[in-house]
């Protein structure tokens, strides 16, 4: 498991985004074909942890996940939650907002989903789209989303109060690294459908979603709810720092499988 320190983004400091390397192996000194083994290994211990939980069912996981177009949140969640049991499992992805989502506010549809006890959920896009794409595009005045870090801080809060423990981690990857991964949804016809005609929209106004996330993750990472961001341009090594974040988080949650009656001992089916 690797030091997933480097990638917090301690509460009350910025988040340093420009400052970050999204192609840093931060000293791991093994290639990718190392790497992808001890991914495998990783999963096992994921899956281990998992099953616990779910015993358990007395506490509940929230896996929040972000990027930028092509940062690669669907292979993450691929390949991260690879072996883990998908009844213990979900993931909801978060798109454009419909009509009925758009008349009620922007918490309504998220809240909804979030995890019961026993239960890991990822969020594929979250809540924090009402701060970025909201933002750059202009979707509601500042006045409006402005309050929204404030309003989600204390979402999470209550969330976590309640018995919810929160992750979120922010894949990083350079503009470089999503011009090579654009082009590669244009070129391979595999991957034409993932293709947006939108995603080139977003890449023009890549500064200003780097401003976005900046503010978002400055402001809403907390002791609570921590932000991590993930160098994510190496895929192998995205996949081992966040199946590493989980981990620890899932360690420190420490479920136990539940007691069992001492009556069962010795007791044998005929
Ligand atoms: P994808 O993740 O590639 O399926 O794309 C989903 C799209 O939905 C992205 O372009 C997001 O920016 C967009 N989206 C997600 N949440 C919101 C939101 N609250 N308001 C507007 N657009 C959103
Ligand atoms: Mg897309």
């Amino acid at each position: 498991m690797l030091d997933i320190a480097p990638y917090l983004v301690r509460p009350g400091e910025p988040a340093g985004l420009d400052s970050r390397d999204s192609q840093s192996k931060h000293g791991y000194e093994g290639g990718k074909a190392d790497g992808e083994a001890a991914l495998a290994v990783l999963t096992a211990r994921l899956a281990d942890l998992q099953i616990r939980l779910w015993a358990e069912s007395r506490q509940k996981l929230l896996v929040v996940l972000q990027a930028m177009d092509t940062g690669g949140k669907d292979g993450t969640i691929r390949h991260v939650f690879s072996g883990v049991n998908p009844q213990g499992v979900r993931v909801w992805s978060f798109g454009v907002p419909n009509d009925v989502e758009l008349a009620h506010d922007y918490l309504w549809r998220v809240h909804r989903l979030t995890p019961g006890n026993g239960a890991i959920t990822v969020f594929n896009r979250s809540h924090y789209e009402d701060v970025l794409v909201v933002r750059v595009r202009g979707l509601v005045p500042e006045h409006r989303w402005r309050k929204r870090f404030d309003h989600i801080v204390q979402f999470e809060r209550m969330l976590v109060d309640e018995g919810t423990t929160i992750v979120k981690v922010f894949l990083h990857i350079s503009e470089d690294e999503q011009r090579k991964r654009l082009q590669a949804r244009l070129d391979e016809p595999d991957k034409r459908w993932k293709f947006a005609a939108g995603d080139l929209e977003s890449r023009k106004r890549w500064d200003d979603y780097t401003e976005a996330y900046e503010d978002a993750l400055t402001s809403t990472s907390t002791v609570d709810a921590p932000w991590y961001v993930v160098p994510a341009d190496r895929k192998w090594y995205r996949n081992l720092v966040v199946s590493s974040i989980l981990i620890r988080t899932l360690q420190d949650m420490d479920p136990q499988y539940p007691e069992s009656s001492p009556e069962l001992d010795g007791l044998v089916i005929d």
